[in-house]
């Protein structure tokens, strides 16, 4: 439920409200713009008596939200969510591009990609250190050691580091070493792990789980949000269909549907939907077409001999080229 303050509401007949609200057994979510002043409900408000809100004079009027989702719906932030990092922004309007290898191998790995990829453009640089691999004798990733080089090619390069989490009790190493920290598919619904991060100071990048409707994933960004972390980018990154061409099935309307329900920024990963590189191009092309804010995309040096998704692993020099016509694309998108 949200209530729509009249504009000239005073702070006092409001701080009743939210008092009133409040001895009632709800959380207020309070949100404030140009034009609106709203104050949205969260909880139980089954003790809440629609015609008594109505009725008083500072209301203008009252909304119901039917989705589960309360924060991280749209009605309840007017405005989109802007998630700024290191002078970087996603969801502003720019197209925000993340890329690096699947996962972190050694320091001249990383560093040597960290720099192709930041003289094509991009705005962050991805790694994985700590790896969900579906079977226990893949390579698991270089844990802390793969953290420590991501740090380091941070520091040679500039580009802010995105890197994902497997266990709740790693938050508060990777809010020390992380600029944002990614939840995968596979933990979507890691509840502990979603609570945790949702006291987290950094952003979270939330991916959508490979059987996850689209109100499942808005439904975990709201568990991130009610903890008190409301910066959260979701991901598309592929669902799981009966198609086997392809790894998974890039879900591209999901895009426009998150942003018609949601204020928070959806960027795609075109890799992981794929899982072949001759396929990331065209996707990540379709990806700013649908109005996605940016990508998350693998990139690696020698793909042939990756420890992990080599398949899916675009080279430097075509990641170059892939940019170039984005640029382009995005220019006549913002026309
Ligand atoms: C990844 O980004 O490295 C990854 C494992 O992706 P996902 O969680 O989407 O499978
Ligand atoms: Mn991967």
């Amino acid at each position: 439920m949200i209530i729509v303050l009249n504009r000239d509401a005073a702070q006092e007949e409001i701080d009743k409200i939210k008092r009133k609200m409040i001895s009632l057994g709800c959380e207020i979510h309070e949100s404030k713009g140009r034009n609106y002043h709203l104050l949205g409900l969260v909880g139980d408000t089954s003790r809440i008596d629609p015609a008594l809100i109505e009725a008083n004079r500072n209301v203008d009027r009252l909304v119901p939200v039917q989705e589960p989702y309360k924060m991280a719906h749209r009605l309840f932030h007017p405005e989109r969510t802007v998630v700024k990092v290191k002078g970087r922004e996603i969801g502003g309007g720019e197209f925000t591009v993340i890329a690096g290898p699947c996962s972190v191998e050694s320091k001249e790995q990383i560093v040597g990609i960290a720099e192709s990829i930041k003289e094509c453009g991009a705005a962050f640089l991805r790694g994985g250190a700590f790896k969900p691999r579906t079977s226990p004798y893949s390579f698991q990733g270089l844990g802390e050691e793969g953290l420590e080089l991501l740090k380091i090619a941070r520091d040679k390069t500039g580009l802010p580091i995105v890197t994902e989490i497997m266990s709740p009790d790693k938050v508060e190493k990777y809010e020390g070493d992380v600029d944002i920290i990614q939840i995968g598919a596979r933990n979507m619904q890691n509840y502990d792990l979603l609570k945790e991060a949702g006291k987290a100071s950094k952003p979270v990048l939330l991916k959508r789980g490979m059987s996850a409707t689209i109100e499942e994933l808005l439904m975990s960004a709201e568990y991130i949000m009610a903890g008190g972390n409301e910066r959260v980018i979701l991901c598309e990154r592929g669902i799981r269909t009966f198609e086997k061409y392809t790894r998974n099935t890039l879900d591209l309307s999901a895009i426009p549907v998150i942003k018609k329900y949601s204020h928070l920024p959806v960027i795609v990963d075109p890799s992981h939907a794929s899982g072949y590189w001759w396929l990331v191009e065209p996707l990540a092309k379709a990806a700013l077409a649908v109005g996605a804010d940016g990508l998350i995309i693998e990139v690696h040096n020698d793909p042939a001999n990756a420890k992990c998704d080599g398949q899916q692993s675009i080279k430097p020099e075509r990641f170059g080229v892939l940019m170039d016509t984005l640029r382009k694309m995005a220019q006549v998108a913002n026309e």
